[in-house]
């Protein structure tokens, strides 16, 4: 039985659009603050469920995406700026911060196109042994066996240096042939050369070759990630 019965808790938002991703799946550089996210597609909201254990896990059916990332890196943030304050306040909610909380995104005909999953924020602490040691049991086998999940978007803060527990992650997603990506949130508290610097510490420290800067305040890289999204759902 899941947590509680699917409730709807939806409503409007919109994303910007065209997709644009590249050919290599990396992300296209930001556009420069202010300039208006045009919306070009609609979808709604919907929240399924709070899952503590596999068994409350929906049926697969369509793409899944999941966001991770460690307490206070601004994935409610994230969320809230890519879908609407509502899911975010969902996975903010006492007793639902321990859990996946699964949305559905649906399209005009009220058709789910999507799936979002927000995982559980990991602690400070280093993640040691297994990425999970932190976390609920149910975490690990979902990242391992979950069939449809078709990307990870790991949440990575640009104001911090890169962090053990984020690399943990990363290497455990790198194993378990998981394809990801990585955000660096809260981008609008850096100066331009500290954003570079940053983002290429990220870069560097975590062995990536593509990092997204965000920012859920000012809407910075959010129409890209958009486009990312969508590649993977479109898959
Ligand atoms: P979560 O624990 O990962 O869900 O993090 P929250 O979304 O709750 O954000 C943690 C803190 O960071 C809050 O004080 C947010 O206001 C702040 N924050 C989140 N995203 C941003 C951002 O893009 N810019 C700035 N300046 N602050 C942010």
């Amino acid at each position: 039985m899941p947590l509680e019965s699917p409730s709807r808790v939806s409503h409007k938002f919109c994303h910007a659009g065209p997709v644009s991703s590249t050919r290599d799946g990396s992300f296209r550089e930001p556009q420069p603050y202010g300039l208006p996210q045009m919306p070009t597609t609609r979808f709604t909201t919907q929240f399924l469920l709070s899952a503590l254990s596999a068994e409350q896990f929906p049926a697969p059916s369509v793409s899944e995406i999941a966001f991770l990332g460690r307490s206070n890196v601004g994935k409610s943030s994230l969320l809230n700026a890519l879908v609407g304050e509502k899911a975010a306040k969902v996975s903010q909610t006492p007793g639902r911060t321990r859990a996946i909380n699964f949305f559905a995104l649906l399209d005009q005909r009220q058709h789910p196109r999507l799936l979002f999953a927000d995982l559980p924020g990991y602690g400070y602490a280093k993640i040691s042994k297994s990425i999970s040691a932190g976390w609920p049991a149910f975490i690990e086998p979902y990242l391992a066996m979950r069939s449809m999940l078709k990307l990870c978007i790991c949440l990575v803060d640009s104001n911090v240096p890169p962090q053990q527990s984020d690399r943990q992650l990363i290497d455990w997603l790198r194993h378990a042939g998981r394809d990801f990506a990585v955000v660096a949130t809260k981008i609008d508290r850096l100066s331009g050369n500290e954003r570079t610097r940053n983002v290429l510490a990220l870069k560097k420290g975590l062995e990536l070759e593509d990092v997204l800067p965000v920012s859920a305040k000012t809407g910075y890289g959010v129409k890209e990630l958009w486009a990312r999204l969508e590649a993977a759902g479109s898959e």
